[in-house]
């Protein structure tokens, strides 16, 4: 077992029941205040752990960290230090807030200093992203889509079940938690039309999703192995993939969403491990017909991930609108990164990979307003006795995860966005 995985260790950090960082988590991001330019920081309960400060005052002494690693825009160089290394911090960090460990807690004038609370502190992006990839994951999300765009007989298209379909999108839109959006405008045709218009999208959607990172690079040619991917892979976030379904509609055939989804898409501020994921892995749905050998991947690679959305109304109520959980999803990362490079495409540090929709098996838990509301056909109903079928402007849309056992939460903070009217 990792050490800074075990469920007995307690922080001399206060940790409100119910926080999504206790000293078992401590994701990575990066953090400005009033008086901090941006800086890499590690959470814990209500606060954040500022790592500049912790490297130039020896706190971290002894691991062989390049001098200037955590005073950075983006987390970029550390992830680049690769697994073992980025391990060896976070179990440091894990020992310097152990109750009994008495180098910063007693240290009155430093842990002042090192410990910002959340409240004075604005997340950024954690990652200078390169290249991001969404993936098509979960058979229940490719089978509702494909039973309401396509033929419910037929839902699946024939390679589904033997390749983790996926499309390259764009980099330069995905935003932080907290960002918001304008209703996009593209191109649209109206059910009884004959050709299309331009105008704002009326079939404003979220996805819900999760996202890996990477922290390697690899060279041009060379494939990365199912058993090879969890060195490559840090950790991961929370992705809402926000769609336009109507320019969607109109426009993804033969190559798939492109201005329907590159718009934005809204990524959680820190960046849980694999390692604080590691206790929470389980097995995968069984995949039949059997995968080519290349993407055959060995052991628990799914992860127990309770996932929910959360729509707050512009008329100001907010209620969860699904619960849905990653452990559905039929293709499992390992699997993903291992297609993805199988014919020598290149991966770089920071990259971006989104899991697809999660739908989970019943109608809550339906990772979409498309499949919430059946492409419109069954509005939802809200608290306040509004009705939804699709995103209204001012509606705020907030993503969750954990996961949990044995009293220990590991969480994803918020991954949230309003949306604006259209410019
Ligand atoms: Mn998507």
């Amino acid at each position: 077992m990792i050490s800074a995985n075990n469920p007995k260790l307690k922080s001399w950090v206060e940790v409100p029941a119910g926080s999504d960082f206790p000293i078992q988590n401590l994701p990575f991001g990066i953090f400005k205040t009033k008086y901090l330019s941006p800086v890499a920081g590690v959470a814990i309960g209500n606060h954040v752990l500022d790592l500049v400060y912790l490297h130039e005052h020896g706190f971290l002494d002894g691991l062989g960290l390049p001098p200037g690693v955590f005073n950075q825009t983006y987390l970029n160089s550390f992830l680049a230090l690769g697994r073992k290394k980025t391990s060896e911090v976070r179990n440091r960090i894990s020992e310097l807030l152990r109750h009994d460990n008495d180098e910063l807690k007693a240290d009155v004038a430093a842990r002042e200093i090192a410990l910002v609370p959340m409240s004075e502190v604005q997340m950024l992006m954690p990652v200078r992203i390169g290249n991001y990839t969404d993936f098509y994951s979960s058979e229940e999300h490719a089978t509702n889509v494909g039973s309401m765009f396509r033929d419910p007989k037929n839902a699946l298209l024939p390679n589904w079940k033997h390749l983790p379909v996926a499309y390259h999108g764009r980099a330069s839109s995905i935003v932080v938690s907290g960002t918001p959006l304008h209703r996009p405008q593209g191109q649209l045709k109206l059910p009884d039309a004959e050709t299309p218009i331009v105008a704002p999208t009326r079939k404003l959607d979220f996805e819900l999703e999760m996202a890996f990172i990477t922290c390697k690079e690899t060279k041009l040619g060379k494939p990365i192995s199912t058993e090879e991917a969890d060195d490559a892979i840090f950790g991961m976030v929370l992705f809402n993939d926000w769609s336009a379904r109507d320019i969607q509609q109109w426009e993804y055939v033969p190559l798939g969403p492109f201005l329907s989804k590159n718009f934005g898409s809204t990524i959680s501020p820190w960046i849980v491990t694999l390692d604080a994921l590691e206790p929470f892995r389980v097995a995968g749905p069984e995949q039949k017909p059997e995968v080519l050998p290349y993407l055959k991947a060995s052991g628990m690679k799914n992860f127990d991930i309770s996932l929910e959305v959360n729509l707050k109304s512009h008329q100001g109520e907010a209620s969860t609108i699904c619960r849905s959980n990653t452990k559905y999803l039929y293709w499992n990362i390992n699997q993903q990164l291992a297609h993805h490079t199988v014919n020598g495409c290149n991966i770089q540090v920071g990259d971006v990979y989104a899991s697809g929709t999660i739908s989970g098996p019943s109608p809550d838990s339906y990772g979409s307003l498309l499949e919430l509301t059946w492409n419109g056909s069954k509005p939802l109903q809200l608290p306040d006795g509004s009705l939804r079928t699709f995103i209204e402007d001012g509606d705020t849309v907030v993503l969750r995860g954990y996961a949990g056992r044995d009293g220990v939460r590991i969480g994803f903070g918020e991954c949230k966005g309003t949306i604006l009217p259209a410019l």
